[in-house]
């Protein structure tokens, strides 16, 4: 369906880098029964970014399905940063499962990283490391096995190799449970990814998956205890995340999506940040009150909108 929306597009710079981007840019929009964004990565292709579309439309034009929770709890997010900022980080969080960025740096720097969010956390926090693809089958097993000890238990490691193959691998060495983030959203079909043998829980993330409706068929499809985390976007987008968490009929883990404080700014008065390691679940996405601050008519941006439209 093509509309003929204004559309808004911006740049928030990033307050540490974050898989390799130190801004984050996309589009704003709003339709009838909302406001949607519209961020696909500056690298993936018009196929891959149709979803990220899908996602927005969803928000923009139909709203969400009805909530089964008022909360979703979530995990503080730790990029590749020092001990110090990382113990920081996890402290100023209030939340009690920390996510940390790992297999950028070296074993050791991962490992003192982890004992400080341990330290921060206390005993009865949960710790989680993602790995985003970046190790073979040996040396994930290796690390985490040295991550587990660094970090006091791991609760999980999130797509430690790149193939489905390669983490059934690692899961029959270690026992750390594996977590597919990846494999899933990255699938030509996610409804017919076989993750079950392969990991114990499934990441699932609403923007590549394009929508909630969408994301909630894959979560069933996979049989999988889910995950739900964000694609850093700001509260608009993020919104859309929340609404997914709240919508899935069981939600057993915290959730990636109090990503926020990653990004220098945010587009509404209305941000998204967690009070004591929730977040609330809204109706619609805020509505963005700040975008003057960050909105750069980037036509490049726009162009890139009409054209995925237009495809799609
Ligand atoms: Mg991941």
């Amino acid at each position: 369906m093509r509309l003929n929306l204004a559309v808004h597009a911006y740049s928030i710079p990033m307050r540490a880098r974050f898989r390799g981007i130190t801004q984050r840019t996309g589009l704003l929009f709003e339709g009838p029964a909302g406001w949607g964004e519209f961020c696909p990565f500056e690298e993936y292709d018009d196929a891959e970014a149709a979803a990220w579309l899908a996602c927005a439309l969803e928000a923009a034009n139909d709203g969400w399905p009805a909530p089964v929770r008022d909360r979703v709890p979530v995990n503080c997010t730790v990029p590749v940063v020092s001990p110090e900022k990382a113990h920081e980080i996890v402290a100023r969080s209030g939340c009690s499962t920390a996510k940390v960025k790992v297999a950028e740096s070296t074993l050791a720097e991962d490992c003192a990283r982890l004992e400080a969010v341990r330290d921060a956390l206390g005993p009865q926090g949960f710790v989680r490391v993602d790995a985003n693809m970046l190790w073979d089958v040996d040396t994930a097993v290796a690390a985490i096995r040295a991550m587990d000890k660094a970090a006091g238990g791991l609760q999980y490691v999130e797509q430690p190799c790149h193939t489905l193959d390669e983490l059934a691998a690692v899961r029959r060495r270690v026992g750390v449970p594996i977590a597919a983030d990846e494999s899933i959203r990255k699938a030509d079909d996610p409804l017919k990814v076989a993750v079950s043998g392969a990991a114990d829980i499934a990441v699932i993330k609403v923007a590549p998956l394009g929508g909630v409706r969408k994301a909630l068929e894959v979560a069933e499809a996979c049989g999988l205890p889910c995950v739900v985390s964000s694609a850093l976007e700001t509260s608009v987008g993020m919104a859309a995340g929340v609404a997914l968490a709240a919508a899935l009929p069981s939600l057993d883990y915290a959730c990636g999506l109090a990503t926020l404080q990653l990004l220098d700014g945010d587009v509404t008065s209305a941000s998204l940040l967690p009070v004591d390691g929730y977040l609330p679940v809204l109706p619609t996405a805020p509505k963005p009150d700040r975008i003057a601050e960050f909105e750069t008519g980037d036509q490049a941006w726009v162009e890139r909108f009409r054209r995925v439209q237009s495809t799609s």
